[in-house]
């Protein structure tokens, strides 16, 4: 769909999240402002896209969704790239980002990759940012991360929704994984949602689209079902820890996936959860995983190396 000219939006896949920026094109504002960065694997690429997209205007400042390697790991190259520009984040990781803590950014128990950066600022649910011409609303969305926010321009309709909410569905519901409530709070920022005059939605993955009525109602009839057999919901998620595992990695040694997965407490208790009945080993599950994968062609296995499809 077609955007305002002060929305561009970079649709990246799925190992690195769209990037949005929104160009500052009366010079007022200090600055374009990126939302959401990439993965760090992708940081070049994503730095030749946003100067391309800038024509010469310079970018004034960072803002992410929510701190998942695939929409904050080009923080530290863009920031670099454009002279040291300031990165603000959601309030709820703010001091994790600051100490680098890689467990409550939950980049260890997932044995992802994500490049260090400083944080200069905290976007607060509940407040609002001026973000180029437009002023938007900061709402908790939390589920998919507990500390997730969505940006609402109300004046024009514009939600910049992470991955609380996409075309087809929402991020696996992380706190469900560690033993902790997620699914109500998935229910939530759904309805919260609902209740704003929403007109577009630019998701972090996937292209914007119009039709918020039935992105609603389809992300409503996959949580409906995860509720009713959450370990579903767990072994869904398994699956996408692999195959985000082998984008990072594009192609790996299977001995050195199984290393990974050992080695991804994540990925273990996960095993010991809904795996351990079908396999005597997080190592055993994470082969038995990659088979599935490979056979619905989410994956390749060519000569005992696993590579992503
Ligand atoms: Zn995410």
């Amino acid at each position: 769909m077609r955007l305002p000219d002060d929305l561009t939006v970079l649709v990246r896949g799925w190992l690195s999240s769209n990037n949005v920026l929104i160009h500052d094109r009366d010079d007022d504002a200090g600055g374009a402002v990126l939302v959401d960065s990439s993965h760090c694997t992708h940081a070049a690429q994503t730095v030749a896209l946003l100067r391309q997209a800038l024509a010469g205007a310079p970018l004034g400042r960072i803002v992410n969704t929510h701190l998942h390697s695939d929409h904050c790991g080009g923080n530290a190259a863009v920031s670099e790239a454009f002279g040291g520009v300031p990165i603000d984040v959601p309030s709820g990781g703010f001091d994790a980002v600051q100490r680098w803590d890689e467990d409550a950014l939950g980049f260890r128990p997932i044995g992802q990759r994500c490049v260090r950066f400083s944080a200069r600022g905290r976007v607060v649910p509940g407040g609002r940012l001026r973000l180029g011409a437009r002023e938007w609303e900061v709402i908790a969305a939390p589920g998919h991360d507990p500390d997730a926010v969505v940006l609402f321009d109300s004046a024009h309709g514009v939600l910049i929704s992470g991955d609380a909410l996409w075309e087809n569905g929402f991020g696996i519901v992380f706190p469900e994984l560690q033993g902790e409530p997620g699914f109500d709070a998935v229910a939530a920022a759904l309805d919260a949602i609902e209740q704003l005059p929403v007109a577009t939605v630019i998701p972090g993955h996937g292209p914007a689209f119009a039709d918020v009525a039935g992105a609603l109602a389809r992300a409503r009839a996959r949580l409906t079902g995860y509720r009713a057999d959450p370990d579903r919901h767990a072994r869904h998620s398994a699956k996408v820890l692999v195959k985000y595992h082998l984008m990072e990695e594009r192609k790996q040694p299977l001995e050195e996936v199984l290393r990974w997965a050992q080695g991804a407490s994540l990925f273990v208790a996960i095993w010991q959860r809904v795996g351990a009945p079908l396999a005597g080993s997080p190592e055993e599950w994470a082969a038995r995983l990659v088979d599935e994968l490979a056979g619905s062609g989410a994956l390749r296995v060519e000569g005992g190396v696993v590579c992503d499809a």
